[in-house]
């Protein structure tokens, strides 16, 4: 059966000896050769795939993390109604583990809303952190 250029046929069959079916199978196999050449530039392409792949699953992340804010945003409103958003939550083991309790600083809120630590337990816990030994 002769191709038929032009016309729109894109699929033709050809014969296993045809030069078409030679063409292709010669082109097919440069290009597995050409893939695991470790020097060319068919891993890029490969790469810009995966890339596609990563930014998909990044974006599916991040309107995770949004959800997530939101709940966590959503719950702190709850606590400014009910009164006890700001308050210090850290559990003080020299007072029988109880929270802290102390009134967060407005201005630590401001920079992070969501703490739930005071300055003092803040200074505190870095003071206890295991140092990095710097040369
Ligand atoms: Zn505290």
């Amino acid at each position: 059966m002769p191709a038929n250029p032009g016309m729109g046929q894109e699929v033709v069959l050809v014969g296993l000896d045809s030069p078409r079916h030679a063409e292709l199978h010669a082109m097919l196999v440069a290009r597995i050769a050409d893939i695991r050449n470790p020097q060319s530039t068919m891993p890029i392409i490969a790469l810009v795939d995966a890339a596609a792949e990563v930014e998909t699953e990044l974006w599916s992340h991040l309107e995770r993390m949004k959800e997530d804010a939101i709940i966590v945003l959503q719950r702190a409103v709850k606590q400014v109604e009910t009164g006890t958003y700001g308050n210090c939550r850290v559990r003080r083991h020299d007072h029988d583990n109880q929270p802290c309790n102390r009134r967060i600083s407005m201005r630590r809120l401001r920079k992070f809303p969501l703490t739930g630590k005071c300055g003092t337990c803040e200074r505190k816990e870095l003071r206890h952190r295991p140092q990095i030994r710097r040369r």
